[in-house]
């Protein structure tokens, strides 16, 4: 009884929250999985503004500004399953380990986040259990039930980041992202390049790794998929138009390099 009571005081979302797991097109045909890890900016009503004003929760400290709407074109473009979470990055963070440092941030950037400071570790939990766990749960369990139909399963995680970061300028237009994987992420450079208007990054703005990252290295990497992380630039999928363009981009993109992959009997 004990327990019950500490869960129900720790309970985070309630009444007119809503759930943390986005899907389109969850009987997709095509191998690709996409993940968005930083899809919305939305606050649990419990929490308030978390102590950070408005014009700081549109920024890209709180989401992936742009992705949502290249990620839901792109899946239905490519007849591929999404599936993406809806809770801002700074309640917390579903592409880093829980217990990291940036899990649940106290400082992002250069904003502070009052609302995450010294809270208890029954908040914390309430976190991961309520908003972390059901999306990584969702990811996890697709994956799982693809392998056991033996279905062909390549996971992209897509992410958007800002021009400027603490004052330095990112030349990319895009990147693609990895540790592990020499597959996916070679053919995708090869296709970004051949792209004459591109400024492409490779592991730029940044790499992946295990200590920041964890969609790809528990879903991608430890599963055994083939796998790569895409980072577009903020700037040029701000509006409707721009995530239309980019989707279709990637689109024509993926659909070569599916082909590829099933010439090379990577995906069968
Ligand atoms: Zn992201």
């Amino acid at each position: 009884m004990a327990l019950d009571t500490a869960d129900a005081a720790d309970q985070l979302l309630g009444e007119g929250d809503i759930p943390p797991v986005h899907e389109v097109n969850a009987a997709g045909a095509s191998p690709f999985l996409l993940t968005s890890d930083h899809y919305g900016r939305v606050l649990p009503r419990a929490l308030g503004d978390l102590g950070v004003a408005e014009n700081e929760l549109t920024r890209h400290i709180a989401w992936d500004i742009g992705i949502a709407g290249v990620a839901d074109r792109l899946a239905e473009m490519l007849d591929t399953h999404l599936i993406a979470q809806r809770y801002s990055r700074l309640v917390i963070d579903c592409n880093r380990p829980p217990g990291a440092v940036s899990s649940i941030p106290v400082m992002s950037e250069a904003t502070a986040i009052p609302g995450n400071e010294a809270i208890s570790a029954g908040e914390r939990a309430a976190r991961r259990r309520e908003i972390f766990e059901p999306y990584h749960h969702r990811i996890d369990a697709t994956i799982g039930r693809r392998l056991h139909d033996k279905r062909p399963t390549v996971l992209v995680s897509l992410h958007s980041f800002t021009p400027v970061y603490a004052g330095v300028e990112r030349p990319w237009h895009i990147g693609a992202l990895y540790n592990r994987d020499t597959v996916l992420p070679q053919l995708l450079l090869k296709h970004l390049h051949a792209e004459s208007d591109l400024v492409v990054g490779d592991n730029e703005p940044y790499a992946v790794n295990d200590l920041t990252d964890y969609t790809i290295p528990v879903h991608g990497e430890a599963r055994g998929l083939v796998n790569t992380g895409i980072e577009i630039r903020q700037d040029l999928i701000a509006d409707q138009s721009g995530q239309r363009q980019w989707a279709e981009r990637l689109a024509r993109i993926f659909a070569e390099i599916e082909m590829e992959l099933r010439a090379e009997r990577l995906v069968d």
